[in-house]
C-alpha cells in the first residue's frame, strides 16, 4: 500500500487495492512488456514473415500479417502495451504501411535502454541521446532519400510491390495487377491544396469488398459501387447515360409525430384520402421526371407508390444509401445533394456512363462507373473467402497510404534492411563525436535500427549475426550503401536492382514515433494502478503479474 511518512506517522494516500511499482522496478517491468510486445509481431515482418490468426472472445477468425490489425486484435491490456499498440496505430494513420517495423524498432530501442540502465547510466541521458539519435537519423535519411514524381509508373509500381511483398494474398502477376489498379486510383484522385502542393484524400478511394471469385477479380470502378439493390423489380437495371439525382429527400409522405387523428367514416372517404396521398407521390415523382434524371440515389426511403410510379417512368432509384457514399458520388458523377424536391433542376444531376445492377456473389449491387474524370473512385476487393478479403483490404490500404506519401512527398529509399544499416553507420560515426554518456544511447538506436536487417534475415532462414556483419562492411564501402538482404536468394545483394523501395515517409514516421514511445515509456518510474486485481489471480495482461508482484 502507498504510505509515507510524515512525523514518524504513517499517512496513507491511495485507495485500498491499489498497486504501485516505483523507479528500477517500473523502468524494468515496462522495458520487459515492451519488448514482449515487440517479439510477439516480429515474425510477421517482411516477404516471408509469417501470418498469424487471431480469433476474438467471439471466435471471429482474423488472419493476417498486418503489424497494426495483429496488435489491435490482441487486445492487450498492459498500458505500456497500449503504448506499443498505439505507434502502430499512429503509423497505420500517418502513413498506412510499416506498423511491423515500428513496433519492432520500438521494443529493439527498449531492450538497448535496459542494457544501459543496467550499466548505471540514467533514463535521462538515454532519452536525451535517443532524441539527438533520431534527429540525426531523420536528417540522414533525407540526404539518402531519392527523387520521384507521380509519372514515374514504374518506381510507383515497385514501392506497391514492396507494399504488397509480405501480405500472404494472390500471387506476384495478380499483385502487380492491384498495384496498377492502385496507382491509377490514387492518380484520379489526386488534387492540389491552396499552394499547389499535391494531396491525397484516402477516403476519396472507396473499397468495396466481397467474398467470392478470386482475388484477381478485384476491379476498379471510376465511380461508386453501392451495396444496395435496385429499389423496385419494375425498374429498369441498367441505364447508360444516366443523369443521376442525388437526393436528401424521402419520397414518402411524412407521418407527423403529433397524435392527430383522421376520423374516416365512408369508403369513399377512405378513396380519396388514399387518392390524395397518391396524388402527393406522383407529384414528387413528376418533379423528378421534369428535371430529365433517369436514376434516382436517394439517402432516405422510397414509398412503395412512389416506386411504382418511378418504375413506370423508366427510372432506376436506389434508396437508403449511406451518407458517406452521397459524398463520394458528388466527387465522382458530379452534381449536387438536393434536400427539397422543388429545388431539383437539371444543374443539379450527376453523371455516369453508366448505372447498373449487378449480382455479385449472389447479392444485387449497383454500379455507378464510366464517370467523366471522377474525383472518387472504388476498389472492389475479391477473394475466395472472408479472410482472403478482408486481408487483401488491409493490402490494398497499406499501397494506398505507400504510393499516396510517395507521391506527396516525392521521396524514396532502399528498403531490404539497408536504409536501416546506412543510418546505423552514419550514427556509430556520429556517436564518436558526441561527448559524454549520450554516445552509448546513440549506439544503441543504431543497434536498434539494424533489427529491421536482422529479422528480414532469420526470416528468410540465414544466420542473422553473418549477415548483419556482411551487410555493416559492405556500407562501409564506397558503392556498398545499396546492399540488403535479397530475402529471396538467401544473401545479401543490391535493393537498387532489386527494386525494393519504400517511401521515405515510412521509414522516418517509423524512427520518430519509435523512439518517442521509447522516451515515454523510459520516463516513468511510477506507476500507480487504482484499479483492483481481478479476482483469481494477477488477470490475463491486466497490471500483469508483475505490477502488484513487485510490490507486496
Ligand atoms: P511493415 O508492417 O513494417 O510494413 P512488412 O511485413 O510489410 O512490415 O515488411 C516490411 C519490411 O520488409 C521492410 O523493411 C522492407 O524493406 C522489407 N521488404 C519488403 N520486400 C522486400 C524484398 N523483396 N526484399 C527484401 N526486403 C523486403
Ligand atoms: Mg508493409
Amino acid at each position: 500500500m502507498a504510505e509515507n511518512q510524515l512525523n514518524g506517522q504513517q499517512v496513507l494516500y491511495l485507495p485500498e487495492g491499489a498497486n504501485r511499482i516505483l523507479g528500477r522496478d517500473a523502468q524494468r517491468t515496462n522495458i520487459a512488456v515492451g519488448i514482449a510486445v515487440a517479439t510477439a509481431i516480429k515474425s510477421a515482418l517482411g516477404p516471408k514473415g509469417m501470418d498469424k490468426m487471431l480469433v476474438s472472445d467471439l471466435g471471429d477468425i482474423t488472419i493476417t500479417n498486418d503489424g497494426a490489425t495483429i496488435l489491435e486484435e490482441m487486445n492487450v491490456e498492459h498500458p505500456v502495451a497500449k503504448i506499443m499498440v498505439d505507434i502502430a496505430k499512429t503509423q497505420d494513420k500517418e502513413v498506412g504501411d510499416g506498423t511491423t517495423s515500428v513496433v519492432v524498432i520500438a521494443g529493439e530501442l527498449l531492450r538497448g535502454a535496459g542494457d544501459l540502465l543496467e550499466q548505471g547510466v540514467h533514463p535521462t541521458t538515454v532519452i536525451k541521446g535517443y532524441k539527438m539519435a533520431a534527429e540525426k537519423a531523420s536528417s540522414i535519411l533525407r540526404e539518402k532519400a531519392r527523387k520521384v514524381d507521380a509519372a514515374d509508373e514504374a518506381i510507383l509500381q515497385k514501392i506497391a510491390m514492396v507494399s504488397m511483398g509480405s501480405k500472404n494474398v494472390g500471387d506476384d502477376q495478380v499483385k502487380a495487377y492491384i498495384s496498377k489498379l492502385i496507382i491509377k486510383a490514387v492518380k484520379q484522385v489526386m488534387d492540389k491544396d491552396a499552394k499547389g502542393k499535391i494531396v491525397i484524400d484516402h477516403d476519396l478511394i472507396k473499397i468495396e469488398k466481397k467474398a467470392g471469385g478470386t482475388v484477381g477479380d478485384t476491379a476498379l470502378i471510376n465511380g461508386v459501387l453501392i451495396d444496395k439493390e435496385v429499389a423496385h423489380p419494375g425498374m429498369p437495371k441498367s441505364i447508360k447515360n444516366a443523369k443521376i439525382a442525388l437526393l436528401d429527400v424521402a419520397l414518402e409522405i411524412e407521418k407527423t409525430e403529433t397524435d392527430a387523428k383522421i376520423e374516416i367514416t365512408s369508403p369513399e372517404q377512405m378513396q380519396s384520402f388514399l387518392q390524395q396521398e397518391e396524388k402527393m407521390l406522383k407529384n414528387m415523382v413528376d418533379k423528378i421526371v421534369k428535371s430529365k434524371a433517369n436514376v434516382v440515389v436517394t439517402q432516405k426511403g422510397i414509398d412503395d407508390v412512389a416506386q411504382h410510379y418511378l418504375a413506370k417512368a423508366g427510372i432506376l432509384a436506389v434508396r437508403r444509401v449511406k451518407k458517406s457514399d452521397m459524398e463520394k458520388l458528388t466527387k465522382a458523377a458530379g452534381g449536387k445533394i438536393v434536400t427539397s424536391l422543388d429545388d431539383l433542376s437539371q444543374d443539379d444531376l450527376g453523371f455516369a456512363g453508366l448505372v447498373e445492377e449487378r449480382k455479385v456473389s449472389g447479392e444485387q449491387m449497383v454500379f455507378v462507373e464510366d464517370c467523366k474524370n471522377p474525383k472518387s473512385v472504388t476498389l472492389f476487393i475479391r477473394g475466395g473467402t472472408q479472410q482472403v478479403v478482408d486481408e487483401g483490404e488491409r493490402m490494398v490500404t497499406d499501397v494506398i497510404g505507400a504510393i499516396s506519401s510517395v507521391i506527396e512527398d516525392g521521396e524514396y529509399v532502399l528498403g531490404g534492411g539497408s536504409i536501416e544499416v546506412d543510418l546505423a553507420t552514419a550514427l556509430r560515426n556520429y556517436s564518436n563525436n558526441v561527448g559524454g554518456r549520450e554516445q552509448l544511447a546513440i549506439q544503441k538506436f543504431a543497434d536498434a535500427l539494424e533489427v529491421i536487417p536482422k529479422t528480414l534475415s532469420e526470416s528468410a532462414g540465414m544466420d542473422a549475426i553473418d549477415t548483419l556483419v556482411q551487410l555493416r562492411s559492405r556500407h562501409r564501402t564506397k558503392d556498398g550503401s545499396n546492399t540488403g538482404v535479397d530475402i529471396f536468394k538467401n544473401a545479401i545483394g543490391d535493393m537498387n536492382k532489386l527494386g525494393v523501395y519504400e517511401p521515405l515517409r515510412i521509414k522516418e514516421q517509423a524512427i520518430y514515433s519509435a523512439s518517442e514511445a521509447a522516451e515515454i515509456i523510459l520516463r516513468i518510474d511510477d506507476m500507480i494502478s487504482s484499479r483492483s486485481k481481478p479476482s483469481g489471480g494477477a488477470g490475463a495482461g491486466g497490471m500483469p503479474g508483475g505490477m502488484g508482484g513487485e510490490m507486496d
